[in-house]
């Protein structure tokens, strides 16, 4: 195929994605000032609806400008040829094919992420602090961005710089190595995130004896789950909004739960939400969705192995010489619709074994103290009451509080 063409279909790709996220986004805001359902009467008072609508507006305002800001620099990017200017650049600096890649990707991340620097900058310090939700001062702001370079730069350059290393080893059977370092390195961060990386970000303890500890120890024990771990992270330092999630299988498994979740929601609604969470556990949810997104990884990497040496994706970009980090940046491109296509599958699947989880914690423990909690989290985050239904089959994770309270009530 023509080069030319290539890049045409790349550019086509990129603009067809904006285009389709800008209608979902458009269709959900027509929804703002939609009538509350009546199951979902009373978790705002006039005020805070008013309040909750304002968020919303400013929200949707400020991501309609960072995505066009971005698809226009992406754009400008492409017709600059501006991979072949970062490519010359490090061929100038390096001959090993290792650092090349490394120093490419580096640039080009690090570049884009200095361009978001303001943005998320806005974001937190502007539109969050306005609504009450930023906890955050500007030195964890920074260290936040600094710690997440530095792992950026062991982590993922330790992993580009192994892959790099296969390709060059083995040429075609490179995706299987590959495959086998991610797999690894996955079920390692499944296993060991809350201990290794989480207390970079975060200060973790243990659930302090009390009523609440009893309760959970006592739910626990009723449903047949042995849990030593459970903790309490420093949520309060970045913002209100609570959370709380399960990691880890086997020993490592853990629960933990946000200090903001803990002030903010009943020792019965606490322990709803924790019923929810070992529900996941209880049905392999972790198991599946790891298996899954393996599996997925693999088609990729396979299908990459074959695009990969052909010099029409370099050449679309405007490189005459074949690279790997060159095709890999066309092929990302190349295969984000499908990427698109397999997340919009895992999120009906993830929307599935959400109703499954909130159907344990109801048979269980109890519906209404999730109902409550769930409702309680909803106004503390001024979530949309009223999102429209084809943005929430893209977009959530999980069903709306409506679907979900429905379901709980059934
Ligand atoms: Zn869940």
């Amino acid at each position: 195929m023509n080069p030319t063409i290539v890049f045409y279909i790349l550019i086509g790709i990129i603009l067809f994605k904006y285009f389709f996220d800008t209608y979902l986004d458009y269709l959900n805001a027509k929804h703002f000032n939609d009538p509350i359902p009546l199951e979902l009467e009373g978790i705002y008072n006039e005020e805070e609806y008013k309040k909750s609508q304002a968020y919303k507006k400013e929200n949707h305002k400020f991501s309609t400008i960072v995505s066009g800001f971005s698809v226009l620099i992406t754009v400008l990017f492409f017709i600059f040829d501006g991979f072949a200017f970062v490519d010359t650049i490090v061929r100038s600096i390096s001959n090993n094919q290792i650092i090349i890649t490394l120093l490419f990707f580096g640039i080009i991340v690090f570049a884009s992420d200095l361009i978001a620097l303001p943005f998320s900058y806005y974001k937190t310090f502007v539109i969050e602090e306005k609504y009450g939700f930023n906890k955050s001062t500007l030195k964890t702001f920074i260290f936040d961005k600094i710690k997440g370079w530095l792992m950026m730069v062991i982590i993922g350059g330790g992993i580009l710089a192994l892959i790099t290393w296969f390709y060059q080893a083995t040429t075609n059977s490179f995706w299987l190595y590959s495959w086998a370092l991610i797999a690894v390195f996955t079920i390692f961060m499944n296993l060991f995130y809350s201990k290794l990386i989480v207390p970079i970000f975060n200060k973790q303890t243990p659930l302090e004896a009390g009523d609440l500890k009893t309760a959970i120890e006592n739910f626990s024990k009723k449903v047949g789950f042995k849990i030593d771990n459970i903790f309490v992270i420093d949520g309060s330092k970045r913002s209100t909004k609570a959370n709380a999630y399960f990691s880890g299988f086997g020993a490592q498994k853990r629960i933990t739960l946000y200090d903001t979740l803990i002030n903010d929601l009943e020792t019965d609604e606490i322990v709803a939400v924790l019923a929810h969470e070992i529900g996941h556990y209880k049905k392999k949810h972790i198991i599946y969705n790891l298996v899954l997104s393996l599996l997925l990884m693999g088609v990729t990497l396979y299908i990459l192995s074959l695009l990969i040496r052909n010099s029409v994706l370099s050449q679309a970009l405007g490189v005459e010489q074949p690279s790997f980090h060159i095709g890999l940046i066309a092929f990302t491109i190349l295969y984000s619709p499908i990427s698109e296509i397999t997340g919009f599958f895992m999120n009906i699947l993830s929307r599935k074994f959400e109703y499954q989880a909130d159907n344990y914690a109801k048979y269980n423990f109890n519906e209404n103290a999730l109902i409550s909690a769930l409702k309680k989290l909803s106004k503390n985050s001024l979530s949309n009451l009223t999102p429209n239904s084809l943005y929430v089959k893209f977009h959530y994770s999980h069903p709306s509080l409506l679907q979900r309270i429905l379901n709980l009530k059934k």
